[in-house]
């Protein structure tokens, strides 16, 4: 019999109202647990508890939360292989990439600890004579935090560590396709020295648990990460009630290959960029735009590569392709490739589902070629081990396509060219930008975010989380002698 993993609800491990199951996406006949499913109740209860907690965490003083911060993050690196295991176990990722995640969500938290040491306000001098003006950051209260499945421990954890560095509470719903990594993360959370019920976690569907969580007049911020679709339906809840929200939805990012690129690192580029974490990852290079000298010689090179990927269980040593997450997301990629060859584009390898010797959500990755910019593939987000190369005949029509998209989280150019480069460093309308780096890949201490449909609210991460999770306040102050 498995033992159901439980919600935290103000401060206590609680039995939901009812319960999922979560299977291996290598192998549907590994049982990874079974998971609570919060009631609306539970969720009231922990919100009122929360709001106690938070005005008493605020009281704390910054070396108490200090050292919360660290220990949570100093545990999570120092388990980094146990529990990067189990993140690859439930979502899929192979077993490296499930350890470096862990390791780096652990990083958000040391790096959030110290920054909670460093919570420096201005001082200014009023116009009016003998005033001082004191202008400082204060918690915004209960910050509800939505994240997705595909980075599950390292998304929820450059939210909650800097909520909690400067002050607030967190309600936590997480995905429901990843609950066993949340409820480590949880477990790890629950143990330090924070007031009860500062942090809950409250799994159960998005549509109606998290639904629940984001029209309540009882949080004061709303952070997500996930689809475009949902990030509206959550922005349209938040504005009723007047909720600060931040959101992150993902992209359709270009690689710009030039003419001067130095070929086999453009093509390691573009293979890690589209299909590492299976292609299911907001920085994913799916817009593979290569100048039409070095078009053929590119392809031929990226065909090899991608066709020479070990697709395999997330937990065998040398996979280095896991799974697609579930059934759902494998039979909506599956059309993305019908959607392709309808299109006109040419597949030239890959795109079809694998039998190995477990039954899992496998699939080979995917490249097509002749495919231009305005075909559906190139302008929806598919999360799946697909690319597309756009053929084109200069600088400035690969930048005016990278461009030529509605979202803009990040883009990438591989070019030997320092006036090439910084000509696109600075004309590129995407949130982040890279040089001869792949489009995925990016830092905990500065911001991350984008532009159009890609992020909407304060960045994230960095020195800048703190305009989300702060309010600032400016005080006057008189000696209240007569001047
Ligand atoms: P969703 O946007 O549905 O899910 C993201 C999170 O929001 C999950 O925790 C989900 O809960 C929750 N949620 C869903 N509906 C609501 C709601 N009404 N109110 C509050 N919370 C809600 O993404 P999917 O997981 O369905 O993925 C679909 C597509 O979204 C992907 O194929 C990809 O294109 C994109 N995506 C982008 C991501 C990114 O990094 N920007 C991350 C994930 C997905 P639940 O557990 O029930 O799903």
């Amino acid at each position: 019999m498995t033992e159901t993993k439980l919600n935290l609800i103000a401060g206590e491990w609680l039995a939901g109202e009812s319960e999922i199951e979560n299977r291996n996406p290598s192998d549907l006949s590994d049982l990874v647990g079974m998971f609570a499913q919060a009631s609306a109740d539970q969720l009231d209860a922990t919100l009122d508890q929360a709001r106690i907690a938070q005005v008493e965490w605020e009281a704390y003083g910054i070396e108490r939360k200090y050292n919360v911060l660290m220990a949570i993050g100093t545990e999570m690196m120092s388990r980094a292989e146990e529990l990067g295991t189990l993140l690859a176990r439930e979502e899929g990722k192979p077993m490296a990439e499930g350890k470096g995640e862990v390791y780096r969500a652990g990083q958000f938290f040391t790096y959030y600890a110290a920054e909670t040491l460093r919570q420096m306000g201005e001082t200014a001098d009023s116009v009016r004579p003998d005033i001082e003006i004191d202008v400082r950051r204060e918690a915004v209260g209960t910050v509800a935090i939505i994240s997705p499945w595909n980075f599950p421990t390292a998304t929820a954890s450059w939210k909650i560590a800097p909520a909690l560095a400067y002050g607030n509470a967190v309600v936590w719903k997480p995905a429901n396709m990843t609950p066993a990594s949340a409820v480590a993360l949880s477990e790890i959370i629950n143990r330090q020295d924070i007031p009860k019920g500062l942090f809950s976690l409250v799994m159960g569907a998005g549509s109606t648990i998290g639904q629940r969580l984001v029209e309540s007049p009882k949080i004061n911020a709303i952070s997500f990460t996930g689809s475009v679709p949902v990030g509206k339906g959550i922005a349209a809840a938040a504005i009723q009630n007047l909720t600060k929200v931040q959101m992150e939805m993902g992209s359709k990012n270009a690689l710009a290959v030039m003419d001067d690129a130095d070929l086999d690192l453009a093509v390691a580029l573009a293979l890690g960029g589209a299909f590492g974490s299976t292609g299911q990852k907001c920085t994913a290079s799916s817009r593979l735009i290569v100048h039409e000298t070095v078009h053929d010689a590119f392809v031929e090179k990226l065909v090899a590569g991608a066709s020479a990927l070990k697709v395999g269980h997330a937990l065998e040593v040398g996979t280095q392709i896991g799974p697609v997450v579930s059934e759902q997301q494998l039979t909506e990629n599956l059309a993305y490739v019908e959607l392709g060859k309808s299109e006109g584009a040419e597949l030239l390898c890959g795109g079809e589902r694998l039998q190995l010797a477990t039954d899992g959500y496998f699939m080979s990755p995917g490249v097509f070629a002749g495919t231009s910019n305005d075909m559906r593939i190139n302008r929806e987000e598919m999360f799946a081990p697909l690319a597309a190369v756009i053929k084109v005949g200069s600088y400035d029509e690969a930048l005016h396509l990278v461009n030529d998209t509605k979202f803009g989280l990040t883009s990438g150019i591989v070019t030997t060219s320092l006036a090439r480069a910084t000509h696109f460093r600075r004309n590129a309308k995407t949130g982040c930008v890279m040089v001869n780096l792949p489009t995925a890949g990016t830092d905990y201490h500065v911001p991350f975010g984008g532009r159009g449909d890609s992020s909407y609210g304060p960045r994230e991460q960095g020195r800048y989380a703190a305009e989300f999770y702060t309010t600032v306040k400016t005080a006057y102050i008189s000696s209240g002698l007569p001047v």
